[in-house]
């Protein structure tokens, strides 16, 4: 079924869509047309693949299919952090690839994140990118031996990124004044942006590369070679399919990802005193230690948009629930509004102007993958667990090298080829899901009132990914 739905109820999808200007739809397929390849979801990951595409063979015929509108997914609600790290587990690529390659592919992720800037540059999208790196915060005793753990296991594989540092509390407060720090950690490859504003910006740099670009078509059925749509069957040498959390929804599917909703809040734009008492700098993204983490960024016009997991998993229809009941979460929003207060002093006489949330991928063992098979045209990519501003760009290179054949880092990244084993059937991908949650948040509760590590977080050990 392909929806037509109104502009404000875009709008009111993320604070991000809020603000772009979404103009005119772009048109519908209708009639059946060939091409040589067809890409499926207007995503950074589907959008990501036909740029590069259209960059490395002009006059290739490439088309995007979308079901609502670009940036309509995780690509238009996500926490806008463009950071650097493999999706997934190093250690279940170096598994396979070996610690050599799986460290090649987290620089990489480095690059990307300078990459991704640059083409915003380039390309002259308006999407208020820049780079100032990540705080993460630890307030209680098993946080902060959590970081340490992270900061020296990477050391340990050879996986720690340069310029990655352990901070004091008093070094902390040097980027930002939250109260009741007990250590930190800062990384200078993230960068923010406005991510609705990329994934539009880089839709019309396709166009402008001659790509057709249709919204409101939903491709009902996929095979290679063809993608039938309410409007027209495409025809095309390749088929990619890039509909991360909706993926599941294709024939046979349905246990490739477990589809986890994150949520988010805005404040309204916090004054030029409130954030020179923060004292937290433009561009800097920051996040917590927590099992159930908060991410947060400042944005471009002095906001504080917030996110973190925690949206219980719906039976019937992941996804679909989740749309149609996005403003019911009421509880996950208040738990990351009391976040937002306790860490950051003076925002509770900011009015939460923005409440939102999205779906994003899980594969079994929390990894990413990308694959295409030459002999029948057909690929995909996603699974990036909520890591995937960098993923999604870094997949949509590797599969545009693999489409044209071309031997690149990309194509040999230890991603491609990678397949997770599929997630438990219901109901124990469902009991799964909302234990994590429920397991996860009772352990941050006695973390925070104990400043003793919960043991109980293990419970969950064997539905999350290998350290
Ligand atoms: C609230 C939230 C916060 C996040 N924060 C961050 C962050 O700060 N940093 C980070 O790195 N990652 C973050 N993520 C994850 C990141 O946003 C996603 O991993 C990334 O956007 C995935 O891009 P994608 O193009 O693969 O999928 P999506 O952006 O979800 O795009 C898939 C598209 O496919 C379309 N589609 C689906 N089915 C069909 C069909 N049958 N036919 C045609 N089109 C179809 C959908 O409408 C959608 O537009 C966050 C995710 C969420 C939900």
């Amino acid at each position: 079924m392909t929806s037509n739905r109104s502009e404000a109820w875009y709008r009111s999808r993320s604070l991000w869509l809020d603000e772009v200007d979404l103009g005119a739809p772009r048109i519908t397929l209708s009639g059946d047309v060939h091409v040589d390849v067809a890409i499926i979801g207007g995503g950074f990951t589907g959008l990501w693949t036909a740029y590069y595409l259209a960059v490395a063979r002009p006059g290739l015929r490439i088309a995007v299919l979308e079901r609502e509108i670009v940036g309509y997914g995780a690509a238009g609600r996500n926490g806008g952090w463009v950071g650097a790290g493999i999706a997934g587990s190093s250690a279940v690529y170096a598994a396979k690839a070996g610690w050599q390659r799986t460290r090649l592919a987290s620089h990489l992720t480095e690059q990307a994140v300078d990459e991704i800037g640059a083409v915003a540059d380039a390309e002259e999208i308006p999407c208020d990118y820049l780079k100032r790196g990540t705080l993460t915060i630890a307030r209680t005793t098993p946080q902060w031996q959590r970081l340490q753990a992270e900061v020296d296991h990477a050391k340990t594989t050879g996986m720690l990124a340069p310029g990655v540092e352990l901070l004091s509390p008093e070094q902390v407060r040097d980027y930002v004044a939250v109260p009741e720090v007990v250590g930190g950690a800062f990384t200078p490859h993230c960068a923010r942006v406005q991510p609705a504003q990329l994934a539009r910006g880089l839709a019309a740099a396709c166009e402008r590369r001659g790509v057709s670009v249709y919204e409101h078509t939903e491709a009902t059925s996929v095979h290679s070679n063809t993608v039938v749509t309410a409007g027209g069957v495409v025809r095309a040498s390749s088929v990619l399919v890039a509909t991360e959390a909706w993926t599941s929804r294709f024939a046979g599917q349905r246990r490739r990802y477990m589809p986890l909703t994150s949520m988010m809040v805005a404040t309204a734009p916090l004054t030029a005193e409130q954030w020179k008492a923060l004292g937290w700098p433009p561009g800097l993204t920051i996040r917590d230690r927590r099992h159930l983490f908060f991410y947060a960024q400042r944005t471009s016009d002095d906001r504080i948009a917030i996110g973190g997991r925690g949206a219980p998993y719906a039976l019937r229809d992941p996804l679909g629930e989740f749309d149609s009941a996005q403003s019911d979460n009421t509880a996950i929003w208040d738990r990351l509004i009391r976040t937002l207060h306790e860490h950051f002093p003076g925002t509770e006489q900011h009015t939460v102007t923005h409440r939102w949330g999205g779906t994003l991928a899980v594969p079994r063992d929390w990894s990413m993958g990308v694959r295409y098979d030459h002999s029948t045209g057909l690929g995909w990519a996603g699974g990036y667990s909520g890591h995937g501003v960098v993923a999604s760009y870094l997949a949509g290179r590797s599969l545009c090298d693999l489409v044209l054949g071309v031997n690149s880092p990309h194509a040999d990244a230890p991603w491609v080829g990678h397949k997770s084993r599929r997630w438990e059937p219901e109901p124990l991908r469902f009991l799964a899901a909302n234990g994590i949650v429920r397991v996860l948040d009772s352990a941050d509760r006695r973390e925070d009132s104990t400043n003793r590590a919960a043991w109980r977080a293990k419970l969950v050990k064997p539905f999350m990914p290998p350290a």
